[in-house]
């Protein structure tokens, strides 16, 4: 009766199975579109849950699991990593001058900085808060790593000269993952006192 041109009339029992099947169809297929539709949602709400939603960036949430699970790797010595911890300089003045939403727009800047300065799939890239962002880099030895820094520090202040907002400096502390760690808190702890180090030092710096 479907695949047929000319509209023929079906025994009533017949008309009367057809019904049910086609209501069945209608149902099943009603059912696929909201698996589907759930299945995007849940992909969505995924994806927002460990982005930052400032920068767009990973947030600090997903940066616990990046880290346990690169640590786990390195720990099977199937992988070897780094992770460099970045500061923005002095940007309480940049609040104070151009207030809040001029420090929300540096931040944002700086992200795409950050991200066009890396390698998709290889770097990792995280606001952990505030001014404060962090790198993760696999299979990368520390040389190459301050070289990425090194490149990120320099295109930051090339590109911010010519803002309103003026040079911008970067404080890095840079750490290799190794086995000798015991979780992976010790590396960033490490990381963070590196930076505080550079911060010492004068600030616009890298210790590794
Ligand atoms: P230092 O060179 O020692 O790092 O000094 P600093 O001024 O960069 O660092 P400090 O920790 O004194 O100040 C950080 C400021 O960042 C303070 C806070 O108001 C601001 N901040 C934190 N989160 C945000 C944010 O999401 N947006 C903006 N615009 N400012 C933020
Ligand atoms: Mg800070
Ligand atoms: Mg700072």
């Amino acid at each position: 009766a479907i695949y047929s041109k000319d509209i023929r009339e079906l025994p009533k029992e017949l008309n009367d199975i057809a019904l049910i099947y086609s209501r069945k169809i209608e149902r099943e297929m009603r059912r696929m579109e909201l698996e589907e539709e759930n299945f995007r949602i849940r992909a969505q709400l995924q994806e927002l849950s460990i982005t930052d939603t400032l920068t767009s960036l990973y947030n600090r949430r997903y940066f616990g699991k990046v880290c346990s699970d690169i640590f786990a790797q390195v720990k099977r010595n199937s992988t070897k990593a780094v992770l460099a911890y970045i500061d923005i300089d002095n940007f309480k003045t940049i609040n104070d001058k151009f207030g809040h939403e001029g420090g929300d727009f540096v931040l944002k800047y700086f992200a795409e900085i950050l991200t066009e300065q890396s390698r998709k799939g290889l770097d990792y890239l995280f606001r952990l808060g505030g001014e404060e962002f962090c790198v993760i880099s696999l299979d990368t030895p520390i040389s190459d790593s301050y070289e990425h820094m090194r490149r990120i520090m320099n295109t930051t202040s090339t590109k911010f000269k010519v803002t309103k907002f003026g040079e911008i400096t970067l404080s890095i502390g840079i750490v290799e993952f190794e086995e000798k760690f015991n979780s992976y808190d010790e590396i960033l702890n490490l990381a963070d006192k590196k930076m505080y180090e550079a911060k010492k030092s004068g600030k616009n710096a890298i210790v590794k």
